[in-house]
């Protein structure tokens, strides 16, 4: 592999600024460029050593700078480093960067380092992509995530999970293959043991992903329900504006109106929207559509119920559609009398809370509700935590495979039958961390670095 280099400090002034090289010849190079005060050439230095010197151009000393020597494969990279800390002048660490491409290095590409860190065993596409969010990371529970990524906390979990499922795979492929020969008899009480404890522990992954996107990006949250029972006066209640206008006349809110509220700690990305129900009106009908589309991708359903109005088919349709969502049932007007018979749609809902939006009672429960349904009281940011979108479909995949083996066991489906699919959430699980990615996925999680990290 070429021996590539970079600046890894950032693009601005500072104190000092760092021009990193690795590859077979990066001693070499830095040879080229570095003179030692005590004439010393790096290398004949062991790994972590550092001289100070001069970076040389044409002959000429550049500026004084500090060389730090990494012996592969104990470097970021896992080959051999050098890393040159010059003044942090932009002009002086390009020129450093010049003289060290001109002595025969080439220019890294974005994330090539921590690519070849990857590609030469020092950490797993989990840790990798934790180095990135490290380095973008805003909020602090953001931060203590992925430095726990780094640390290989993620990659512990699912190493263990691929463990048990390897080991469970090589016996049930053994036991079909030699039936004959004496191997540990694995019985169907001991697969499906193994299967429900890997189940939930995928489970326990997943949940604490949304729960932690949840905390760090906020909720998509519908406020749907038929016209009139109150969502504008809700959505009003919670973000304590008037974002959607309130009249009595039915079928007022034409459109989704969207906003952000804090409520109880978490954000909910609020969109209130036109009342379901089927309309001749074709400004209306668009609404009603949007409000079908909005309840189909939240992450979260406010269904408003007029509790002062006798229940009807509307209602009982709206609640057929939240069912099986992480969705609440909120019973508005409870200050007036209540006619809406509740245990129609009850079982339909995670939640029911009671309100008065005309006079903002009922915050504090719903708040609780909300926080209970999303799980946010028991997130544990310490807790391995799955990071991104890939990783999340790749344990989403082997967990939907290992459910699948396991209704198999428990229905006496064949050993090589329930094996496929071990095998199939064991490949998930090794693309998760990187031990059998694609090229094109591992180069695609490295175009998103900076250059020089
Ligand atoms: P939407 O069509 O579902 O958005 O309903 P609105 O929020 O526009 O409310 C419809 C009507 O119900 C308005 O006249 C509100 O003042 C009234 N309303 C909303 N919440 C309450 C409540 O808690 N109690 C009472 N008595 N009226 C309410």
């Amino acid at each position: 592999m070429k021996t590539i280099a970079a600046i890894a400090t950032g693009n601005a002034v500072g104190g000092i600024g760092v021009v990193r090289i690795s590859g077979d010849e990066a001693i070499a190079v830095a040879d080229k460029v570095f003179k030692s005060a005590d004439s010393t050439p790096l290398s004949s230095l062991k790994g972590y050593r550092a001289k100070f010197g001069n970076i040389i151009e044409k002959g000429k000393a550049i500026d004084n700078a500090v060389a730090l020597v990494f012996r592969g494969p104990k470097s970021y990279t896992g080959e051999d480093v050098v890393e040159l800390s010059v003044h942090g002048g932009l002009l002086i660490v390009q020129k450093t960067l010049q003289a060290v491409l001109t002595a025969g290095a080439v220019p890294a590409q974005a994330g090539e380092f921590t690519k070849r860190a990857f590609l030469n065993g020092k950490m797993d596409l989990t840790q990798a992509e934790s180095v990135a969010d490290l380095i973008s990371s805003q909020g602090e529970e953001n931060m203590k995530a992925s430095f726990n990524a780094l640390q290989g906390s993620l990659s512990k979990t699912i190493n263990s999970v691929l463990e048990r499922l390897l080991d469970c795979s090589a016996l049930m492929a053994a036991w079909v293959d030699y039936p004959d020969e004496e191997i540990e008899e694995l019985s169907n009480d001991k697969l499906i043991d193994t299967l429900s404890q890997v189940r939930s522990q995928l489970d326990n992954l997943l949940k604490n992903y949304d729960c932690g996107q949840a905390i760090t990006n906020g909720i998509d949250t519908a406020i749907v329900g038929r016209p009139n029972v109150g969502k504008s006066s809700l959505m009003n209640m919670l973000s304590g504006t008037d974002k959607s206008i309130v009249t009595h006349i039915e079928g007022t809110t034409r459109d989704v109106v969207e906003g952000d509220v804090t409520l109880g700690g978490i954000v909910l990305h609020l969109r209130d929207t036109a009342g379901i129900r089927q309309s001749d009106d074709v400004v209306e009908s668009i609404g009603i559509e949007k409000a079908y589309n909005a309840l189909d991708n939240a992450q979260l359903v406010l269904a408003v119920f007029d509790s002062s109005k006798p229940i009807d088919e509307k209602d009982v349709e709206l609640a057929e559609m939240c069912a099986g969502k992480a969705a609440v049932a909120v019973i508005n007007k409870t200050d007036l009398h209540a006619e809406f018979d509740i245990d129609k749609i009850k079982d339909r809902f995670k939640k029911t809370v009671y309100i008065c939006a005309k006079d903002s009672v009922g915050l504090e429960d719903l708040s609780r509700c909300v926080n209970e349904l999303m799980g946010v009281a028991e997130f544990d940011s310490s807790a391995p935590m799955l990071a991104n979108a890939r990783q999340k479909q790749n344990c989403q995949n082997a967990y939907d495979e290992i459910c699948q083996a396991l209704d198999g066991a428990k229905s006496g489906m064949t050993f090589d039958a329930i094996n496929v699919m071990i095998d199939s959430a064991a490949d998930e699980l090794l693309s998760l961390t990187g031990r059998k990615a694609t090229t094109e996925v591992v180069n695609n999680i490295f175009s998103k670095f900076c250059v020089g990290k």
